[in-house]
């Protein structure tokens, strides 16, 4: 699975959706790649007094639940169809999971990445 693909499923995956007040989920998507090379997605969820979480975490989540915890690459979809990186705390999840993803390719665009390592390069656990 090439980064067109892996930015595509990103893309499909968001589902933008108001909930009560003015929450909302849906409005990122994830899409990773796994060691074993399935693809494992996720949506955040936005909402009051820090209940919601990013969707890295329900991508991750997802993986954890097959017994996997290598991310070879991760694709991140926010609205207007920007590609993004992974805010801090989920850049640290990454780590937290297995050592190995300090090489995670987190994509950029179709032709650029970079690795989880360049972003963060000198990790406490280390
Ligand atoms: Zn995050």
């Amino acid at each position: 699975m090439d980064n067109r693909d892996l930015i595509r499923v990103a893309k499909e995956t968001r589902k933008p959706m108001k909930l009560r007040e003015d929450f909302s989920s849906g409005d990122v998507g994830c899409a990773i790649l796994s060691g074993s090379g399935i693809v494992y997605t996720g949506v955040c969820i936005d909402l009051a007094c820090g209940l919601g979480f990013c969707a890295e975490v329900s991508a991750i989540a997802d993986m954890l639940k097959n017994g996997e915890t290598r991310i070879i690459k991760l694709a991140v979809a926010f609205p207007e169809d920007r590609i993004g990186v992974p805010c801090g705390r989920c850049r640290e999840m990454m780590i937290q999971i297995d050592k190995e993803n300090m090489d995670t390719k987190i994509i950029l665009g179709e032709d650029k990445e970079i690795t989880l390592k360049e972003l963060l390069p000198l990790h406490w656990l280390d």
